[in-house]
């Protein structure tokens, strides 16, 4: 179990917390910043997954700057238990006494794949992962780091660090999109994300696209993550290629003999390159994502869709046509001024989502 550092370099007390800080500026006047120095302290951002394919912790400066960074990818769906364990070990390890020569922890931010409810700081469940269901996770980091501790879901994460450090830096109304094994979305309004009654703003996932669809992580039938998730894509392909020897012989060749890691940015690269199957199934992709995002632009107006996770890979490929599409269906006055675009933040979003989480209040 992990325990705070011996020499207390981790633990605060009401009496420690960071004063603002004296300037003395260019004119030689002296000024209180309201900010904090970069030197002052760090932040921990935790990012957990309940696949097991993402779990890493990060250090970073009050600048939200990733000074050091561990990774524990698993190749199993992981119990609740599990997962902890190795986040302890983690945690350990990156807030070891000789990273921090320039202060304390101060706050920590955790970006959870799953549906969170951030206001009472619970994990709501992990979908297919074990041990999750109402877990007080936010207690659980501050408690053991003796820091405040933030959490909430990663596609809200990385949709604040999209906007606060990213391709939505000054939008006033942004839907981030998050295209990974599973679909997550977030509103970002005025620099703040919309959650919602119950903190389910943004599920756009489960939003319902086909009424005689495949079945979702959720249990039902027919939503979008279902049909255009990372992890539907490569399935379909694979599942639909199978009758057809001149797709099997392609995929056979981009994977090196191993289809199972096939991604969906290569099934958009397939399409592109003139394989019926793939341009068959990212045609769909492209219609099913287009009527929900249609929908969605309608209720809040956007100004920029960020497309974020490992399907935003496919870059134009994605982008291009979903923009196209969205000027079709929906009304000219409500996309007008609508940018369509590619995170800025890459695989790394969700991590600096959950620093720029612990950033927030600090
Ligand atoms: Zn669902």
């Amino acid at each position: 179990m992990f325990r705070p550092h011996p020499s207390g370099s981790i633990a605060g007390t009401p009496n420690s917390e960071p004063q603002n800080v004296q300037h003395v500026s260019q004119q030689g006047s002296q000024r209180i910043t309201g900010k904090l120095l970069a030197t002052q302290g760090y932040v921990v951002g935790i990012e957990v997954s309940g696949s097991g394919a993402r779990q890493s912790v990060a250090l970073a400066n009050l600048d939200g700057e990733i000074l050091y960074r561990v990774r524990r990818p698993l190749d199993y769906v992981p119990d609740s238990e599990t997962v902890l364990k190795l986040l302890d070990e983690m945690l350990a390890d990156v807030t070891g006494h000789e990273r921090l020569q320039d202060g304390r922890i101060l706050r920590v931010g955790v970006a959870v794949g799953g549906l969170v409810d951030s206001t009472r700081g619970v994990v709501r469940t992990l979908y297919h992962a074990h041990g999750w269901d109402n877990f007080p996770l936010q207690d659980y980091f501050a408690e053991r780091l003796d820091v405040p501790c933030i959490i909430d879901n990663n596609a809200n994460a990385a949709a604040l660090a999209e906007v606060q450090r990213g391709v939505g830096s000054g939008e006033r109304v942004v839907l981030y999109v998050g295209l990974g094994r599973g679909i997550g979305g977030a509103l970002v309004v005025n620099g703040k994300i919309y959650h919602g009654e119950t903190c389910t703003a943004g599920e756009i996932g489960h939003m319902l696209v086909r009424d005689d669809g495949p079945a979702c992580s959720c249990g039902h039938h027919g939503h979008l993550e279902a049909v255009a998730s990372a992890r539907a894509i490569a399935g379909r392909m694979i599942g639909l290629s199978v009758e057809y020897p001149e797709t099997v012989a392609a995929l056979q060749q981009l994977t090196g003999g191993r289809t199972e890691r096939l991604t969906a940015d290569q099934v958009f690269r397939l399409a592109a390159s003139g394989d019926r199957v793939a341009q068959h199934i990212i045609d769909e992709v492209h219609s099913y994502l287009g009527i929900a995002l249609a929908n969605i632009v309608h209720v809040v107006n956007p100004g920029m869709i960020i497309l974020g996770g490992s399907v935003a890979k496919a870059g134009n490929l994605l982008v291009q046509p979903l923009q196209e599409r969205l000027q079709h269906l929906c009304l000219p006055a409500a996309v007008q001024s609508l940018r369509v675009v590619q995170g800025s933040l890459g695989s790394e979003a969700n991590i600096l989502g959950a620093v720029t989480l612990a950033l927030q209040d600090v």
